[in-house]
């Protein structure tokens, strides 16, 4: 079918990949992927075999390749898009095709699937009803403290994603911006053998971190604030609020 399709790849578990991505992978006219190796790869472990054309796909191309993939579409090809794991436009590549395929009216569809995001939050046992994502933190340190100070009031459950050489800086910003009693969680190599989610206090998590440094991909998910901080903070700076307001 003329389309574009995003499909999700697993995030460490071969296991997790869809029916849907197996049938994609093998029929699909072109696929776009991340990083070509990665996908052949999959589609080896998978054990399925790729009969359309395989394309390069990345953050620095898939401005200018989108139309090219867009016309193929508009000729009846089915188009696969790909990244090296999880979710397609989430911290990867794929959101300038979407948004090229809605300007020119042409049909772009989902093979939902693993996503890191998701499966820290649900793993975290903070609150799940709401939530904000906010991929890597900036790199620079001042960038950082500014971007963590604008979420200090952020009721909803927070989530980012981190790498393991800025674990310990980010985990000494996020005490000094959140405190030390808010609650999180550490989650690393999910769905992986050596999957392990690390839960307690900012503090507690701080200190576990230095102690014992968390090795390969990372998510961190931080409790949104309470009405109580929410209040003080605008106390703070001036504001008259109570805390059922701040609450809401
Ligand atoms: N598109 C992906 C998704 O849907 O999750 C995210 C891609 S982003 C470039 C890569 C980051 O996602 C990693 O640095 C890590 O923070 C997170 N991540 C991906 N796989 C993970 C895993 N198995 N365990 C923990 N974090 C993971």
């Amino acid at each position: 079918q003329a389309t574009v399709v995003l499909a999700a790849t697993p995030i460490g578990n071969t296991g997790d990949a869809s029916q849907r991505l197996r049938e994609l992978l093998q029929y699909a006219d072109v696929v776009a992927a991340e990083d070509t190796r990665r996908v052949l790869d999959l589609a080896r472990r998978l054990n399925v075999r790729i009969s359309g054309s395989i394309t390069a796909f990345h953050d620095h191309n898939e401005r200018e390749k989108s139309d090219r993939l867009l016309d193929g579409v508009e000729q009846g090809d089915c188009v696969l898009v790909v990244s090296d794991a999880g979710m397609p436009t989430i911290n990867d590549p794929g959101l300038a095709i979407v948004r090229r395929a809605i300007e020119r009216g042409i049909a772009v569809t989902c093979a939902p699937g693993p996503s890191a995001v998701l499966d820290a939050l649900a793993l975290s046992g903070l609150p799940t009803d709401r939530f904000c994502y906010e991929g890597f933190l900036p790199r620079k340190h001042t960038d950082r403290m500014r971007h963590l100070r604008m979420l200090q009031t952020e009721p909803r459950t927070i989530v980012f994603y981190e790498t393991t050489h800025r674990i310990a800086q980010s985990m000494d910003d996020l005490l000094e911006v959140f405190g030390p009693d808010r609650p999180m969680a550490l989650a690393r190599e999910l769905t992986k053998e050596y999957e392990q989610i690390r839960r307690g206090t900012i503090e507690q998590i701080r200190h576990s971190v230095q102690s014992d440094p968390p090795r390969g991909e990372l998510v961190l998910v931080i409790g949104g604030a309470s009405a109580q901080e929410i209040a003080a903070q605008a106390e703070h700076s001036g504001a008259v609020l109570s805390v059922e307001q701040a609450a809401q």
